[in-house]
């Protein structure tokens, strides 16, 4: 070890206690891989502050050090921004001892939550106080609230609760320098100057690292139905969103689109799942939630859905009879990601387009990779709702997966031009990482560029939190 690297063990021992302090090549690995398994990198130390002080202690450690820190909360992450790079002299700071529910105010709506607190976590917590944390995603038993935040997650209750960012009223950050900017406030109205704390929404660990939050709760849905339904197309999914939120308003909250290719994918390597409606191309699970007791809900979704199989905008449909078959439907979606994992190495696209432009998007894309990349297959889902999918494309059955990654670039011009040209965005919830971060300079004004930058020098002006990440 070089006299730096002595110097900093024992100033991160001293500050942190040196079992916080993680050196040994085994006690590193889990948290210089990213779970996709896509980056590897490699890290001085992981560091484990148990408070703010701590956190600021280190931050302020490593600033003067210029020892790059790379925050990580649940590493869930799918862009590989909470991963090191290989170069090996950043330190990862691991958020997950600081895991305390701070407080929970029924009155106010609000729960103050450390950053390590697992998504799940402050659900159980709103839960337990009768009120709901609506941010939910299929990592929630291992993704953090302080990387939820950091990615500015979103999730399958977007529709109608909005993403991470507007789910926050107040935020503590330790600043790159050290110090600690306590903005924890539970205020819904506060108009004293720049909405500071959106800044660090979504910065994916490049501007501060937070370390707590005020988070918003709302009234506990008492009534809740979820249901399946067969389209022939993704135009009549579309169509069938606006049936159903004309029929049912802003009680609709979730609304998943799901290609048969995806949830057999799913079903293979979860043995057991079930395949309700059977043989169609195309499904939507709509979760539906009212608040009102004796609610009229249950029967309104059923007319609604009635009124699409009539039509045709839907050709087939179940409806959850228990919770249990409710989270069994959930499953079907939840667990495609893990189940591509498991299928092997595929070339994903987190894209968002306003929803009209969709089925277009979809042909168009579609005929465009076929062109380019014959048997191409397409593992399309998706938060259809907020329109954004997940647009995800295996190579041809029986070929080797792990060579058809050697078209990601291609296959990444075809995709990301056309969802620019239907105006849309080429991350639509994971960010930017060091995944994406040279497609942001292709699709990102020079002037949205400049901005980014500026912010980031006046924040980080040496450059010390998570480096290479988003710009
Ligand atoms: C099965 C599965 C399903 C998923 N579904 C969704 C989904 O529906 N919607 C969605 O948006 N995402 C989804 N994700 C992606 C991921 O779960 C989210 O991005 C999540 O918000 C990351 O949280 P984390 O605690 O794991 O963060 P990490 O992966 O640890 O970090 C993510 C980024 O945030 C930074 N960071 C972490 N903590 C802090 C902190 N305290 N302060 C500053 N920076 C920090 C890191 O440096 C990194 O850049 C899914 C992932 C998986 C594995």
């Amino acid at each position: 070890m070089t006299d730096n690297r002595a110097t900093l063990r024992a100033r991160l021992d001293a500050a942190v206690g040196s079992a916080q302090v993680l050196t040994a090549e085994s006690d590193v690995l889990p948290y210089v891989t990213d779970w996709r398994g896509r980056f590897h990198g490699r890290a001085l130390a992981v560091v484990r502050p148990g408070s703010t002080d701590e956190v600021a202690d280190v931050v302020r450690i490593c600033a003067e050090l210029r020892v790059p820190i790379v925050a990580q909360g649940g590493n869930t992450g799918q862009c590989g921004g909470a991963t090191p790079d290989a170069e090996g002299n950043a330190i990862v700071l691991s958020l997950a001892r600081m895991n305390r529910v701070r407080a929970v105010d029924p009155d106010n709506a609000t729960l103050t939550a450390e950053a390590g607190v697992p998504l799940a976590a402050v659900q159980q917590a709103a839960a337990d106080s009768g009120l709901l944390f609506p941010l939910s995603l299929a990592a929630e038993g291992s993704c953090t609230i302080g990387g939820n935040l950091s990615t500015n997650a979103g999730g399958t209750a977007v529709l109608r609760f909005g993403n991470a960012r507007e789910l926050v009223l107040g935020i503590e950050v330790v600043l790159a320098d050290g110090r600690i900017w306590n903005g924890l406030r539970g205020l819904r109205k506060d108009n004293t100057g720049y909405d500071l704390k959106q800044l660090f929404i979504g910065a994916e660990g490049t501007l501060g690292i937070v370390t707590a939050a005020v988070l918003k709760l709302y009234p506990a849905p008492r009534a809740r139905v979820t249901a399946l339904a067969a389209v022939p197309d993704v135009a009549s999914s579309v169509r069938l969103l606006r049936d159903l939120r004309a029929a049912l308003g802003d009680r609709v909250t979730g609304f998943e689109l799901m290609s048969a290719l995806s949830m057999a994918i799913a079903r293979k390597h979860h043995p057991g799942s079930p395949d309700p409606c059977p043989g169609h191309p195309w499904y939507a699970l709509i979760q539906a939630d009212d608040t009102l007791v004796d609610s009229p809900l249950p029967a309104q979704v059923e007319l609604a859905l009635g009124a699409a199989l009539e039509s045709g905008v839907a050709l087939d449909a179940t409806i959850a009879q228990s919770v249990e078959q409710a989270h069994t439907l959930w499953a079907l979606r939840e667990n495609i990601a893990e189940a591509q994992r498991r299928e092997g190495p595929n070339i994903k696209h987190d894209i968002s387009l306003p929803v009209s432009a969709i089925p277009r998007f979809v042909d168009e894309a579609r005929d465009a990779l076929s062109a380019a990349l014959p048997g191409i297959r397409f593992v399309t889902f998706g938060h259809l709702g907020d329109g954004n999918l997940h647009y995800n494309l295996a190579g041809p059955e029986g070929t080797d997966q792990g060579a058809f990654m050697a078209n990601a670039r291609q296959a990444n011009r075809i995709v990301h031009d056309l969802v620019a040209a239907h105006g849309g965005s080429i991350s639509a919830e994971h960010g930017i990482g060091q995944l994406k971060r040279e497609e942001l300079t292709r699709y990102k004004s020079a002037t949205e560029m400049d901005l980014m930058r500026k912010v980031k020098a006046a924040l980080d002006p040496a450059g010390v939190l998570n480096p290479g990440k988003v710009l």
